[in-house]
């Protein structure tokens, strides 16, 4: 035997080993990582995370506003709100999303995102998280346990961000659902954090969200719901 092979043979068990051990390390992390999974899954509250039957989804709605009619709740929101509802946050999808796709995309629980409402290109309205819940939405814990948050679809991509007639008309009733429901007299948009009708790029820099052409539109649409709740 030279002195290579002495080597070789010495080295096999110690290379053995910590195969081993990083094979144990793993398995180890895998199955933390799978009881980490499994009890923030278990520790959900009943009906979020999975499909709901016909009259399960009537429940929810009747909680929400009546409006709805899709729901897929997200797993991504805190259980429930920590502040009582005096806000409204507008959001574009930046995409023109099918409320299935974006209930899909808010049910993964990696993408640690969500939002109460969605509105899709024809108008259609879905809940996401219920309105006694905290979305995960506008990068800011203290505005999304005040507000509730609308995800808009956009029927231009690129450019203005445009969204449908549609989708601007069911963005008009929602909100003033929510400010009948919630107890909220007035919508006031001051372009910054300081009014109660908000938009997520007052609280992240790096986003242009809801996109220029809902932005130019803020002011229209808390006259237009506030003209709404005076009527009421
Ligand atoms: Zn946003």
């Amino acid at each position: 035997m030279n002195t290579t092979e002495k080597q070789k043979t010495r080295n096999r068990p110690y290379g053995d080993q910590v195969a081993i051990s990083l094979l144990a390390v793993f398995l180890i992390l895998a199955v933390l990582v799978a009881m980490g999974i499994y009890i923030k899954r278990r520790s959900l509250p009943e009906y979020v995370g999975r499909t709901l039957t016909e009259a399960e989804m009537q429940e929810v709605i009747d909680r929400n506003s009546p409006l709805t009619t899709y729901v897929h709740l997200s797993p991504n929101a805190d259980f429930p709100r920590k502040s009582e509802i005096k806000k409204i946050t507008i959001h574009h999808m930046a995409a023109n999303l099918s409320l299935e796709r974006l209930g899909e995309s808010f049910g993964r629980i990696d993408r640690s995102a969500s939002a109460n409402y969605g509105i899709d290109v024809n108008g259609n309205v879905a809940l996401y998280v219920e309105e006694a819940n905290r979305a995960w939405t506008s990068s800011d814990a203290e505005n999304d346990n005040m507000a509730v948050t609308i995800e808009v679809a956009n029927e231009e991509i690129g450019g203005d961000w445009k969204v449908s007639d549609r989708s601007f008309d069911a963005l008009i009733d929602l909100c003033t659902d929510i400010c009948l429901r919630n107890g909220i007299e007035e919508l006031v948009y001051t372009d910054d954090s300081q009014g109660n009708l908000t938009t997520h790029k007052m609280f992240n820099p790096n986003t242009d969200c809801p996109g220029p052409y809902l932005g130019s539109r803020m002011w229209e649409i808390a006259e237009l719901v506030n003209e709404r709740l005076r009527s009421e």
